[in-house]
């Protein structure tokens, strides 16, 4: 990779530069214990390109994140559905407009059917522009290389090379994030999340799948909606615009930090924004409650969520509850749990009682991903369609028997053909996996798979 570092030119203005009293307490925040931070060779040049970012445009903007924590607000109260999507890791030679293009359309196609399901409207949000670092469970990998941390910190060729941490990586990220926000962007501007389209879409699917017919009345129904709306003339705006969101796991700390921005909320009051994107979560590897991840996150005015996997106790998420939504403002705080299909149904209970009696309104939302995965007979690693819908499952049924809002759904999707993920309407099974195994990271849903998720996941909601 050419060394970006050589290339990019600093701006001249320190535009990102905080306060100093902010900037101490962000050193302060970071100075906790951190997880899962590579090891720079150089650290001058973390230095350098951190003062790079610190003077570039942020990503996203202050009144953007705002938005969404409004529309994050409505989930909480149980007014709206939040979808989050998209890729396990992005990675830079993957950020073409082909991928960008389908896994909108796969997250817009989705969240068409769940708003039928649900009868509510639904807050998108792709794990886009910015997914591009990676917690790991070991050091290193099967040929005792230094493990591959995201292409943000390095590469995944598997070369002593290609594995050294690379700060001038952070510039590539940002660069590519830009590109995949500027064509959302373009996508929501100009037509291309129409109603009347994505449901064309959705039919398609319908017609093609093995498993379409059970969807066909759900779908006539969505026609029929749709129909009903133009005919009321509520043929406004909002059928063909929409807004999907940015988010990613604020993982790698000198990224988050350098994309630290302060601004001035409708109260006259100072804020510091990450604006690395728009909603930015915590991992299962990194929430340790006196670290660094944690700390960073309590200051921000973005929406946080928090992954919360089956060793987490009712105590540690009243904690979090505490530390990351001390104002206690809905949509705040969003709670990811990942169970695993097995756990739900009896871990889950406790936590969300102990926190509703907190009287915080966090979203409850619900990542059927990361504890369901296995490796398969062949050697891939996988997950199995059926456990995933069945963690869907044990999420809603542990809400409805609490009186709590299932609020939300968080998958690892693709807009392409891909065969990572087992079962679903064309029984996807283990040898079918190394036809398009290409996931550098987790196994995610292709878009048949994504699609016939909505169409079950919103049977569940219709009860
Ligand atoms: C992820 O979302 O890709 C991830 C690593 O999840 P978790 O932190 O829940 O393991
Ligand atoms: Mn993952």
């Amino acid at each position: 990779m050419p060394a970006l570092i050589e290339t990019v030119t600093r701006p001249r203005e320190a535009a990102g530069t905080l306060p100093p009293a902010v900037a101490a307490r962000v050193t302060d925040a970071l100075a906790r214990p951190a997880a899962q931070q590579p090891d720079y060779p150089r650290t001058g040049a973390v230095t350098e390109v951190r003062e790079t970012l610190e003077r570039m445009p942020s990503l996203v903007l202050p009144g953007e994140v705002d938005r969404l924590h409004r529309r994050l607000a409505d989930v909480a109260h149980g007014r709206a559905f939040l979808l989050h999507g998209g890729d396990c890791a992005e990675t830079f030679a993957g950020n073409t407009e082909d991928h960008v293009r389908a896994n909108i359309r796969t997250l817009l196609q989705m969240a068409v059917v769940l708003t039928y399901g649900a009868s509510l409207p639904v807050v998108k949000v792709g794990r886009i522009a910015g997914q591009y670092a990676k917690p790991r469970s070991k050091a290193t990998d099967d040929l005792n290389l230094p493990v591959y941390r995201g292409d943000i910190v390095n590469s995944a060729s598997p070369t002593p090379a290609s594995r050294v941490a690379d700060p001038a990586r952070m510039l590539s990220a940002y660069a590519h994030s830009a590109a995949a926000l500027n064509h959302v962007r373009s996508m929501m501007a100009s037509g291309a999340a129409d109603l009347g389209r994505v449901q064309g879409w959705n039919q398609d699917f319908v017609r093609d799948s093995p498993a379409g017919e059970r969807y066909r009345a759900l779908a006539a129904d969505i026609d029929d909606g749709l129909r009903f709306m133009s005919a009321c003339q509520a043929d406004h705006s909002a059928l063909h615009t929409t807004e999907v969101y940015a988010s990613h796991e604020a993982l790698l700390l000198d990224y988050e930090r350098a994309m630290l921005r302060t601004a001035e909320g409708d109260d006259g009051r100072s804020r510091l924004y990450g604006l690395s994107g728009h909603f930015l979560w915590i991992g299962e590897r990194t929430r340790r409650l006196d670290g660094a991840h944690v700390a960073l996150a309590s200051m921000l005015a973005n929406p946080i969520g928090v992954k919360i996997g089956p060793g987490t106790t009712p105590e540690q998420a009243v904690e979090y509850v505490e530390r990351l939504d001390p104002d206690s403002r809905p949509g705040r705080l969003t709670l990811i749990s990942r169970m695993g299909r097995d756990k739900v149904r009896d871990v889950l209970p406790a936590i969300v009682e102990k926190v509703t009696a907190t009287g915080h309104r966090v979203i409850w939302q619900c990542d059927p991903m990361h504890g369901n995965t296995k490796e398969t007979a062949s050697g891939y690693k996988s997950r199995h369609f059926d456990d995933i819908l069945d963690e869907v499952q044990g999420f809603f049924q542990v809400h409805r028997s609490l009186g709590t809002h299932p609020g939300g759904l968080h998958i690892e999707l693709t807009g392409d053909h891909v065969t990572e993920c087992l079962g679903g309407a064309r029984r996807l099974d283990d040898a079918s996996l190394a036809a398009r195994y290409e996931t550098n990271c987790d196994p995610r849903l292709n878009p048949e798979q994504s699609v016939e998720m909505a169409f079950l996941v919103a049977e569940l909601m219709r009860g």
